[in-house]
This record gives structure tokens, sequence and C-alpha cells, in this order.
């Protein structure tokens, strides 16, 4: 019999397990024998055919047959040097293939180790005890306890539950919560029975308790990711629109390559030189590293937002956090620390301090406030590195600590069910048998509690609660939010046996009001000041009441007019969506008393007015406004697994202050890779220009196509990658997010790159080599063998002088409008290694046997260096000008 036909008491035995859980020593021997609960990648396989994915994606395509050509010329006509040419394009292809692969795994590589910083905690029954552990531990036989939002961390069969409901989607694709029993099932497959829980899926509401039976790869999702982990990434907006770029640019190559081939054949040049100077056309321009690169800057972005607390689950998200423009964000734990202490109570005597005086005075008439605030809560005790603490939500710590202190004497009293709190109801109700009879507890925002009630407790005793006296309680209550404390109402009942639970909220007795402070976060006022510079809207979207959500908004510096537009579910169900786009309008608004399902139209409401929506959440409910937002941000710390798994990044510290560093690392990207495409598209003109001058000047050919790859894929590679590491600076957080929204290639950056900074490195080039041929003696119209002393001193310093103002390029590449010098050298420290191997690199091409053999190059002497400095120093003191010019008000 399968294990969802048996019943508890046999399933227990059938894994020799008891209903209280595993002792350690027996669980880590199954572990042994079992394995580690994980699901196990199927990747290896296709790591070797993404590496040779690089030698037959597009560019490489063009590599080869430039190759071929030059092979084929080299057979037709020996002795030209073609042969060792076209070896060298082959080596191109392979070190270009083998640096994109080592960039493409390393950005994988961040986001897998991103991952794993999310933890996984579940809570399983060993030795009798509650404890939190690695989802990775759990081994058939464990008890595990789940509760409303939990993913489900192995295949396990229910031995008790309270009304758990679970989400089967990522299984049988059936997205309506089903209920859960216990008892046996006579259902034939073990995915539909409704004893069973299974890996992946999540509890929608209720908790339970149920046994491990299957982990790892043995479980029904194990089984299923086999089959569909070998789906590949998508790729974010950029990097296709680097593809398509990079498909365009080297398609305008090839074109121009063939334009000059006839030209060359018109003007009667010998067609293997003719031939050579077309591949160098072509060569020069196809921007070999590009997508790699623009991979690697978005991976490395990724993991600098990890240091500052926010994981991304894949690379899109990070270049759409740089252009978010509205971020929705939650109030409790975001903007404030959910660090929560009980600040002031309100019972029918009137309004107290929290002080020892107070409590003690107030222990006697107001015994049933503190009894409800110890009983009724969903906490639970749990050993964390074996010590017991309470875990769950912090208000509700605070609020058993309040209880205790005020009565600290032994309460009997066992839990015997419980109506869980939800957003929707806003209240939570516990029943428990007590000496004197059973006791339901009930405590939730005042206007959810206020009309169950049909008594009030006095220091008299019970008391009828007359309308005057619940609008004492209302007008309290709303001065207590009104000072941004977060209030709470408590009530209980004496329960007969024999109501029905549907019942069981009616006639309750109001106890009081208890109102609880919970501090805002000290760097929250500083990021939304941050947020205004950069044109960020943000909106906060709370569940708590309209003033206490006021008042936090005021003190954080989010609302600063004296009425701002304040909206809660109720009224938001009146508007319609265009009533709902205008009321978006206004200045300042705010949400309060919001349900989950509201979240979402508001975030729909936004995306129909153009907005790059950013949204945070916790609980269940919070899933479809995480979803439907571009950006779904989940709470690491207070959020639920579904959260979690609908959002798109998670912040590891709950703060609204590491949204905002997040999105000023996406922007950074942005700016990054702009950067790198003008350091890299500038030294194409010094590369193409000489061809132009050696067909129409008919001059000797001031640069060879291996000194050109010699800077792409050499001198060029760090400097460009370190561009891309470039830290945000501090503008970016200054221009609106209009700014990370444009194309990315546009004419201002063209320009700059092609006619102004290229220009410039093209006439150092052709003017040092021009300055080492006048001073060989050479004159206009004198052929020159292409393997002359002279002419290998004369491309030589083409050469270095292209890579010098490549130098002096990737420092003035690093702003494109504040001044060069304005960000510091040190806050980049590849930058420094990038220059540093650069020069090296041109050391060792010129002043090495080697480099000389290779490269068709000769030492220079002093005087060249003296000469080509000074081109430098012009293309700096230009651009600065140009800047200037841009920044002029
Ligand atoms: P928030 O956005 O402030 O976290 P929630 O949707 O979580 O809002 O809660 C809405 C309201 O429900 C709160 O203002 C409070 O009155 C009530 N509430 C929240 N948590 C609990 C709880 N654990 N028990 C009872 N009532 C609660
Ligand atoms: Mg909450």
């Amino acid at each position: 019999m399968k294990i969802h036909h048996l019943t508890v008491a046999e399933s227990l035995r059938s894994l020799d397990s008891r209903a209280d859980g595993l002792a350690s020593a027996e669980a880590e021997r199954r572990q042994h024998e079992f394995g580690p609960n994980e699901v196990s990648h199927a990747r290896q396989a296709s790591l070797v055919r993404r590496f040779l994915h690089q030698f037959t994606h597009f560019f490489a395509l063009v590599l080869w047959a430039a190759a071929a050509l030059a092979f084929v010329s080299a057979w037709q006509e020996p002795g030209q040097g073609m042969g060792t040419l076209g070896f060298a394009i082959l080596g191109v292809i392979l070190v270009n293939g083998v640096f994109s692969f080592i960039q493409e795994y390393r950005a994988e590589r961040a986001l897998a180790s991103l991952r794993r910083l999310l933890p996984g905690e579940v809570k399983v029954l060993r030795d009798s005890q509650v404890c939190l552990l690695p989802a990775s531990v759990l081994v058939p036989g464990d008890v595990l306890l789940l509760e409303e939002g939990d993913q489900v961390p192995a295949d396990a069969r229910v031995l008790e539950t309270h009304a758990a409901r679970v989400n089967n989607a990522t299984l049988t694709g059936e997205s309506v919560p089903e209920l859960r029993a216990a008892g046996p099932s006579d259902e034939e497959d073990l995915v539909h029975s409704p004893n069973v829980v299974l890996a992946g899926t999540f509890l929608t509401t209720g908790r339970l308790r149920a046994l491990v039976f299957a982990t790892g790869m043995q479980t029904e999702f194990g089984r299923i990711a086999h089959l569909t982990q070998a789906t590949a990434a998508e790729l974010s907006p950029l990097q296709r629109e680097i593809v398509r770029l990079g498909h365009i640019v080297a398609a305008l190559a090839t074109a121009l390559g063939g334009v000059f081939f006839l030209i060359g054949r018109a003007l009667g040049l010998p067609p293997w030189e003719n031939l050579l100077f077309a591949i160098g056309i072509i060569v020069a321009n196809v921007p070999e590293g590009l997508l790699p690169t623009v991979t690697l800057a978005l991976a490395m972005a990724s993991q600098r937002m990890a240091r500052r607390n926010v994981v991304v689950r894949d690379l899109v998200s990070v270049e759409t956090l740089g252009s978010a423009t509205v971020i929705c964000t939650d109030k409790t734990g975001t903007l404030t620390e959910n660090r929560m202490e009980a600040r002031a109570l309100f019972v029918a005597s009137g309004r107290h301090a929290v002080s020892p005086q107070a409590l003690a005075a107030l222990a006697a008439q107001a015994s049933s406030l503190f009894e409800g605030a110890r009983l009724c809560h969903s906490l639970q005790e749990v050993r964390r590195d074996g010590k017991p603490v309470l875990a769950g939500d912090p208000m509700e710590v605070a609020l058993v600590h309040l209880g205790t202190r005020a009565r600290p004497d032994p309460l009997e009293a066992r839990r015997e069910d419980e109506l869980p709190f939800d957003p929707e109801r806003k209240r939570l109700s516990t029943l428990h048998r007590m000496p004197e009879g059973r006791v339901l507890h009930t405590k939730g925002a005042l206007e959810s509690v206020l009309s169950l009630c049909r008594e009030v407790e006095t220091e008299q005793g019970v008391r009828p609660l007359t309308p005057e006296v619940a609008g004492r309680f209302r007008s309290a209550g709303e001065a207590l939010a009104r000072e941004g404390l977060r209030v709470l109402a408590f009530a209980y009942r004496r329960l007969p046996e024999g109501v029905a639970p549907s019942q069981w909220e009616e006639d309750l007795v109001l106890s009081g009001l208890v109102g609880l402070e919970d501090p805002i976060r000290p760097e929250v006022p500083a990021a939304i000041q941050r947020c205004r510079e950069a044109g960020i809207r943000v909106i906060l979207v709370t569940g708590d009441h309209p003033s206490t959500a006021e008042a936090v908004a005021r003190q954080v510096g989010l609302v600063r007019s004296e009425r701002p537009r304040v909206l809660t579910s109720a009224e938001l169900r009146r508007l319609s969506d265009t009533q709902l786009q205008i009321a978006l309008d206004a200045p300042e608004v705010l949400f309060a008393r919001v349900a989950p399902v509201d979240k979402r139209r508001v975030v729909m409401a936004l995306k129909r007015k153009r907005e790059v929506v950013a949204v945070t959440g916790d609980g269940v409910n919070d899933a479809p406004a995480l979803k439907e937002a571009h950006i779904g941000i989940a709470m690491g710390l207070a959020g639920t697994d579904v959260a979690r798994e609908a959002a798109d990044v998670v912040l590891a510290d709950d703060n609204f202050a590491s949204i905002v560093a997040a999105v000023e690392e996406g922007r950074a990207v942005y700016a990054n890779i702009r950067k790198f495409l003008t350091y890299i598209l500038t030294s194409n003109v010094p590369e193409v220009v000489p061809y132009l001058a050696f067909v129409l000047l008919r001059i000797p050919l001031p640069l060879s196509i291996l000194q050109i790859l010699a800077v792409d894929l050499g001198t060029d590679m760090l400097p460009a990658l370190a561009l891309g590491a470039e830290p945000p600076h501090a503008r970016v957080m200054h221009q609106p997010p209009s700014a990370f929204r444009q194309r990315l290639l546009d004419a201002p950056l063209l320009l700059r790159a092609y006619l102004f900074l290229g220009v410039m490195e093209a006439a150092a080039g052709m003017a040092a080599f021009f300055f080492v041929l006048e001073r060989g003696g050479w004159s206009y119209g004198e052929p020159l063998a292409w393997n002359a002393p002279l002419h290998l001193r004369a491309m030589s310093a083409c050469l270095a002088a292209i890579v010098v103002m490549q130098v002096a390029n990737v420092l003035l590449c690093r702003t494109e409008r504040a001044p060069t010098f304005s960000v510091r050298l040190r806050d980049n420290p590849l930058m420094r290694v990038a220059v540093a191997v650069e020069l090296l690199l041109l050391g060792f091409i010129l002043y090495t046997p080697w480099g000389n053999h290779v490269f068709a190059t000769a030492p220079l002497p002093v005087s060249l260096w003296l000469f080509v400095l000074p081109f430098a120093v012009g293309m700096l003191a230009l651009e600065e000008g140009r800047k200037a010019w841009v920044r002029r008000p």
C-alpha cells in the first residue's frame, strides 16, 4: 500500500518514526543513507555545449570566414604572409571564445552563489523539540511543522492540520488552494491525494504537521526538475540590445570591407593586398567581446547589490531596478525596524503609559487584556542553536512580553483551536481550555474587533458597551494612531461548549487597546530624500490604520504637505480604474488599510501610467502584486516563501534603504555599459583610418591586422571590463529615471566615440606613423617593403600611439558629462590594474623579440613617446572642454 492509503499511525510505523519526530542520531544516520534533501542540477553536460557555442555564434562565424579567406589566398599566392594571418585569426577565435566562456561562466556562478544566500530554514521536530534547520538536512521520517506562506521542503504525509490549504500549481497546474486532511485516502494517484503535501508547493493558509517520506531527487518535484532544468536563462533587454547592436556593426563592417575591396579592385591593387585590406576592415570593426562583457557587468552589479543586501534572482532585474520610477513600499519592517514595543494602553478607566507602576495598578482591573496579550498569538517556541526562543511576528513577541510583565503568574491554558490572522480579517482569535472553562481571545485592528463586542471590561466588572463608550475607544484609538503607534484591540469571551466556529467571534467583551511603537529605521529618511532627487516616487501601501500610516510617512519625510491623499481599500473599491489613475496624480498619495488584493490594483494602475513599478511584499496574499509589478521585492527576514518565490528580488535586511542602493547599482550598470561602448567604439576609428589611407593615399600600410587584433583583444580588453566595474558615481542619483530607459546607443554616444574621440586617436596614430617615416628619410610616394625596418618602426609607432590614446580614453570615458577627474581613481581598483596591464602588454609587444616577431613590430625610441604624449594630453583637454560645454547651464 502506498503511504497515502495508510492511516496516520500506519504511516508513522512504515517509516519507523513517531509523531514527535526522529532522534537526532537516527536522522544523521538516515542522512548518510539518503543524501541531502536537494534537487541536483543536471547542468554538467550542457557546459561542453555552451563552450562550443562560443565558436559557432555569429561573430565567430564572421571570423572563421575571414580565416578561410586568408588561407585560400595563402594557397593561391604563397609567401605573402597570408598564412600567418589565417593562423592569427584562428588564435583570435580561440582566445575570444575562451575569454567569453569564462566571463559567462563567472556571471552564472555569481548568480548561483546569490541563490545560496537565500536562507531555507524549516521547522523540524528532532528529539521531541522544534528545531530550525536548513531544508537540506531533512530525511525520510522527519516530522515537519509548516504554516501559512511556507514552501513545502520535501514530500510529506499530513499528520495533523489546522485549516491548512496548499497551492499545488507548481506540480499540477491547479492554482485553487486545496484543503488538506490527515485521514487515509482512496485516491489512486499520490499527487492528487489530500493527505500529502509535495515539495515545491506552498501552504497558503493554516498550519500543519507532516511526516517526510521522500527527499531530494526522490520527490515528485525532483523527478520533473530533471526534465525542465535545461531551459536557458532569458536574455535581458540590455543583452538583447547588445546582440542586435553587434549584428548591425558586424554587418556594416562586412559591407564596408566589401565596398573597399571593390574600390581597391578599381584602383588596381594586387588582389592579395586588397583582400588583406578588406579583412582588416572587417576584423577592426567586429565588436568581439561585447556581449560577454555586458553580461559580466550585469553579474558584477548583482554581486555589488548582494553586498548591499539585495539579492536578485536573475540578471534582468539588475537593469529593471535601474529604471524604476515608482517604489510602492510596505511600512512595517521596511520603513520601520519591526522592533515593536508597547507604549500606551487604553482601558475603560482611560489612557495609561506603559510603566511598572501603571502595569501593577492595571494588572487587576484589566486582567483579561494582559491574559489576551499573553495567549492570543501565533508564535512558536523553537530551539535555535539549542536555546528556546519565541519565533514569529515581533509585534506579538512585544505583546507577550507586555502581558507577562503585568501578569507574571503562571497561566494554565491549553490551546485548543484558532481562527488564523489574515490581512483581510485583520484579527486573530485563539481558543483556550482553562480551569474555569473555554476562553476565546481575539486581537486585531480596532474597527475589526469593536464591531464584534457587546460588552466592555471595567473596574467594576463587565458592563454593556454603550455607543458612548465605544465612541471613547474609537477616538482614543485614533489619537494613538496619530502619534504613529500601531493600535491593537483586545477582546475575549467565555465560550460555552457546542458553539460552531463560525459563531465564536460574537458577543465579545472588549478589554482594551495597546499602542505599540515601532521606531523608524534611521537610514530611511535619507533614502527617501535620495529617491526624491533621483525622480523616483515612493508610495506607502500598508495594512495599518490611516493615521498611523500618515504619521510614519511624515516621520520619514514621505509626506510634507498638510493634507496628503490617503486612500483605504474601502475607498479604492469605489474608484474606477480611470479614477484611480487620476487619484495617483496627486503629489502625495498613500494607501492605508489596504488588503493585498487591492495592492495589485494599485500596481496595475501605475503600470498603465507607464511607470516602471517596484513593489514590496511579504505575505502569501502579496504574491499577485509581486508578480504583477515590474520588480517584485520580497522580504528576506519577515517574508514568506511564497512571496520570495513570486519576487524578482529579495531584500536580505527588509530595509527600504537597500532598495534605493540597488536602484543606484542598477543605474550604474547602464551608465557603465555606455562607458565601455564608447571606449570600444572609439578605437575602431584609428583602426580603420590606416586602411583608408593605405588605399586612398597609396602609402605604406600604417597598421597590420595582427596589430588591430592586439588592441581589440589584448590591450583594450581589461580597461573595457574595468569600465564595466565602475562604482556608481554621485550623479546617477541626481538624474531622472528616464535617463536610464533610453537606448544604449544613441546619437550623442556615436558622435562622441566616432567623430570626436575616434578622430583624435586616428590623428595621433597617423601622425606618429608619419613622424617615424619622415625621420627615417621616407618621402611621399616612395614604396616600402612591408618588412623593411623603417616600415616596422613606423607601424609600431602607430600602434603605440593608439594604445597611449586609449589609456587617456579609458580615463575620460569614466564620465559622460562630469569633469573627468571628479571621480577618484582609487574608487575603482580594477582600473589601475587594467591600465598597468595594458601598458605592460604594449611593452611586451614593442620591446621583446617575441613580441616583435609575432606582431611585426620594432622597439621605439624615447623621442616617439615624447611626440605621442601631447596628443593624449590634448585629447583629455579637448574632451574636458566638451564636457564643460554640455554642462553649461
Ligand atoms: P502592515 O502593512 O502594517 O504589516 P498587515 O496587513 O500585516 O499590515 O496588518 C493589517 C492590520 O491587521 C494591522 O494594522 C493590525 O491591526 C492587524 N494585525 C496585524 N498583525 C496581526 C496579528 N498577528 N494579530 C492580530 N491582528 C494583526
Ligand atoms: Mg504585516
